[in-house]
Order: C-alpha cells, then structure tokens, then sequence
C-alpha cells in the first residue's frame, strides 16, 4: 500500500458548481483555474469544465499549458503579458490578454504581432491593486482601437470587498462602473460579487472559489448556497496508543492530556499542506466521527484525541476537508481562507478522481498524480 494521504476530487461536483453559478445570470461564465486550478489540477479542471464558456489564468504560462494540452476554449489572462514575447505568444495560440498599465502595450509595440490579440481593459475602480484609474480609461481606449491587431473585448474590474455584507465600498465599486457607457460589455463579478448581484449586465462573470464547492460569503454556508465540495483531503489513522493524563503529546509539549487519552496519530502534516498553525481542537474526521486534534501539527503527522470514539482504529479512514466538513470551517479556525489551504496542498499529495472527467474517461487517469 502507498501513504494514504490524498486529495479525491469529485469533478462531478465541480460541473455542478459550475451549473449552478452559471445559472445565477445571463452573462458568460469564465471558470477560473489559475494557481493549478485552486490547487486541484489545471487540466483536469479544464477538461471536467470542457463546456465552460471559457476559462480566466493568473499568467501566460498557465494558459499555454492548456493550449499545449489541446484545449480549445476562449482563455483570458488575468496578469495579461510580461513581455513582448508574451504577447506573441497570446497572439499565436489565440489567448485574450488583460491589459492593466502602459507598460503592457510598450511591450506589445516592441513586436508585430502575427495576428489579433482579444484584450479586455482592466480598471482600477477602488481596488488599488492593478488597472488603470477610470480617468485614465479614455487615453487607453483610444490606444487600443488605434492599433489594428488589437480587438477590444470586455472592459473589467475586480472588487476589494464583495464578500463583506455592508461594505461600502464595494457599491462604490458598482457605481464607478456604471457611471459611464462603455464600448465593450463588461466583466465585474468574482464569486462573492456573483451571487451578491452587481445589478450590472455583465457579459463575462469570472467565479472561482465557488466553482471548488467554498462559500464566498462569510455568513452563507457552501451547502447553503447549494454548493459541492470538489476536493477531499483523505488519510488514515496509522496508530492509537494511550497517554496518561498529565503527559504532553507532540513538538513543544504544549498539549496536556488532561484524562487519560487514547491518541490516534494520522499520516498527514503541513508537509502536505495541513495548516501548522491549526490549533488544538480542530476538527478531524475519523470514520466519520469529528475528533479533535490534539498537539501541533507535524511535517508528516497530526495527532487527534480517540478516547471518545473507541471503534476508531488503525486504518480508519480520515478527512481532513471536504465533502462531511467544511474547508471554510477549517479555514476559520486557522485564521485563513479556504483559497489557501487549497492552494497550500504540496505535490506529495495524490490527486485522485473520484469520477473522471469524460473526455479522460479511459486514461488511467484515477491513481496518476495529475
Ligand atoms: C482570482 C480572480 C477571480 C476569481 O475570484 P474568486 O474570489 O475565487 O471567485 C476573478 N477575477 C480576478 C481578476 C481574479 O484575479
């Protein structure tokens, strides 16, 4: 047998997600898998997803990955081009490139480019992060139209503060988009601003989190939005012993065993990606039953308190996240967000499907490493 530790992704559950989301409007709906797809696998996202309207990556080399892999759909690219030679590259495996700064199109100057390049503006309408301010809008619309291989799509911009019920500025941010006619639909929505409502039509809608069956919203549950967890972070108990009470268990020895404790030790650390920083009283899975983890999280371990749950045994089976415990309650009780304990997971952790996506439905894709 090979360590127990995986992620089982359901890809059944991420088309669901993906259904659902895109039933909320009217608009397209680009799935976004940058970073590995949220940490579950760039190309087996794209493949379950192989009906999406298109696709949104962070980079270039993310979106050449699937155009190499042969996937077909429109890409955008969130971080647009680097350099000229990524705008050659944008125009040759037709992938749509944001443009955020001048620098960008200097760059894009710098080279002919063999064919039309699709690009959407990106403004910076109260984020502060990239994008050009909405006075600046005018000047670089008037740029890109001059330039005949450059073909304006979407106009976008990207919310600080969707998730958070009374923030002002996230209407700010609506507001400043509607504000002005635009030549081009717009692209406004991540998730929380999806299943918020913009009250804008939007002719592209960029999810991402939810699609992973994760709630955008701090006070709606995943399950209450009708959403699937995609990933499941699985391992097994490898042993049970008994601590005396008043014995310390793990690094540091500042967990106590204030009882006797039977304590079950689960092949499972932040070398996997498990938060280090999960405290004590976390809940663990063990055949079903929440038991409580107990000591710090190792590289390769993690400890968890038995003495209530006396079936559980060698080999029983763990989860960590997933479709019976939330990552966004796990993620609450780190102090994180489940984008990071996703993204988090290490490449020693097996990605395995639970369902395959239907276009790989006879590679021996289950047990790869994808
Ligand atoms: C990552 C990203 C998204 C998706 O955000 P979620 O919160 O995961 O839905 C959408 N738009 C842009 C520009 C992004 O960088």
């Amino acid at each position: 047998m090979t360590r127990p530790t995986r992620a089982v992704i359901n890809w059944s559950h991420l088309r669901h997600n993906y259904e659902l989301v895109k039933a909320t409007g009217t608009g397209r709906t680009y799935a976004v898998i940058k970073a590995n797809g949220y940490g579950h696998g760039l190309l087996n996202c794209a493949r379950a997803l192989s009906g999406a309207d298109g696709f949104a990556v962070a980079c270039v080399d993310e979106a050449m990955v699937l155009r190499e892999a042969g996937i077909q759909r429109k890409i955008v690219v969130l971080q647009g081009a680097y350099d000229g030679a990524e705008w050659k590259l944008a125009a040759e495996h037709n992938i749509q490139l944001v443009v955020h700064h001048e620098q960008q199109l200097d760059e894009r100057d710098s080279i002919t480019l063999p064919a039309t390049v699709g690009v959407w503006l990106k403004i910076n309408s109260g984020m502060n992060r990239v994008g050009f301010r909405p006075e600046q809008a005018d000047a670089v619309l008037a740029r890109i139209s001059a330039d005949d291989k450059l073909d304006l799509r979407h106009v976008m911009t990207h919310f600080a503060a969707a998730d958070e019920a009374d923030s002002g500025s996230f209407a700010e941010q609506v507001a400043l988009m509607s504000s002005r006619e635009w030549p081009v639909s717009l692209s406004l929505s991540n998730s929380a601003a999806l299943f918020r409502g913009t009250g804008i039509e939007e002719g592209v809608r960029r999810p991402g989190i939810c699609l992973y069956g994760s709630s955008p919203m701090p006070h709606k549950t995943a399950a209450e939005l009708g959403l699937k967890a995609v990933m499941s972070l699985e391992s097994r108990v490898i042993s049970t012993h008994k601590v005396p009470a008043g014995e310390a268990v793990g690094y540091g020895a500042d967990w106590r065993a204030e009882r006797d404790t039977r304590v079950g030790v689960i092949t499972v650390g932040y070398g996997d990606g498990y938060p280090r920083h999960a405290p004590a009283g976390t809940p663990v899975l063990v055949d079903g039953v929440e038991c409580p983890l107990i000591g710090r999280v190792s590289m390769d371990m993690i400890t968890v308190d038995l003495t209530d749950h006396p079936l559980a045994h060698i080999g029983s089976h763990v989860e960590l996240w997933g479709d019976h415990l939330s990552v966004d309650r796990i993620a609450a009780l780190c102090g994180t967000i489940s984008y990071e304990l996703f993204c988090q997971l290490t490449p020693r952790v097996k990605r395995v499907a639970r369902e395959l996506p239907s276009d790989t439905q006879n590679t021996p894709l289950a047990a790869a490493r994808v």
